[in-house]
């Protein structure tokens, strides 16, 4: 039985890789280790991937911002063109209601084409987003990082990979009641009902019925939506 070559680099372990700077196979370990001072370029399976980078640039053009026009919990996607042509963009998935700032995916450059592919292949449609500004995109998604601080919904680690993607934003600015009225959005409740809210979202969380049919559904509006609705009563 003829003895299975090891790797030239450790001698140790079982090669597994083709190196194309090096003509031979390496082990995993090795090719980890010495790979970019290697002279490995896109050629290489296992270097390009690496050398896909962030361009972190707020300057960068604002390609789509969008928000899907659902109620309680919200889509956002942000995406800018890169130098290269490419996108890069970030979605959160924001629950205004309970939990906040719940999940967060993205890519540091991608097609245009598998950006628009991959958009539709999670929620079927491209009509079930509107396009906003960007500092309306901004204000939702500190409203929802601060929802989530508070109830202690863990932040994703995607958020700190792509949130670059959005920009600054030390400058925008979410105050009053931690949660907003249900209805418009914006407008204030009071500390009653967002204690209220917190306890509940406590126990959906505990319970492991957040975003299910099971979740306790409470509804709050602010005073200007209250009096608009009495008033579409009257009429
Ligand atoms: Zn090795
Ligand atoms: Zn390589
Ligand atoms: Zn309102």
């Amino acid at each position: 039985m003829t003895k299975k070559k090891l790797c030239p680099l450790c001698n140790r372990r079982l090669p597994n890789r083709i190196c194309p700077v090096r003509g031979e196979e390496i082990c995993s370990k090795c090719c980890g280790l010495n790979r970019a001072s290697d002279g490995c370029d896109e050629n290489c399976d296992y270097y390009r991937p690496v050398t896909v980078r962030k361009e972190v640039n707020e300057a960068l053009p604002v390609y789509k911002v969008l928000k899907s026009k659902s109620e309680g919990s919200y889509a956002i996607v942000v995406s800018r063109e890169r130098t290269n042509g490419k996108l890069q963009y970030i979605t959160l998935l924001i629950d205004v209601w309970k939990m906040g700032l719940k999940d967060c995916f993205g890519s540091h450059s991608i097609t245009k084409q598998d950006f628009q592919r991959k958009i539709i292949k999670m929620w079927g449609n491209l009509s079930i987003f509107a396009e906003i500004s960007l500092a309306e995109a901004l204000w939702t998604v500190k409203y929802g990082l601060r929802i989530a601080k508070e109830v202690k919904t863990r932040i994703p680690r995607e958020f700190e990979e792509y949130g670059y993607i959005l920009g600054d934003m030390a400058d925008v600015k979410v105050e009053g009641s931690l949660y907003k009225c249900f209805k418009c959005g914006k407008g204030e409740i009071s500390d009653d009902e967002v204690e209220l809210i917190k306890e509940i979202t406590r126990h959906d969380v505990a319970a492991g019925v957040c975003g299910t049919m099971a979740e306790t559904m409470v509804y709050f509006v602010c005073d200007e939506c209250r009096k608009n609705k009495t008033a579409d009563k009257h009429r």
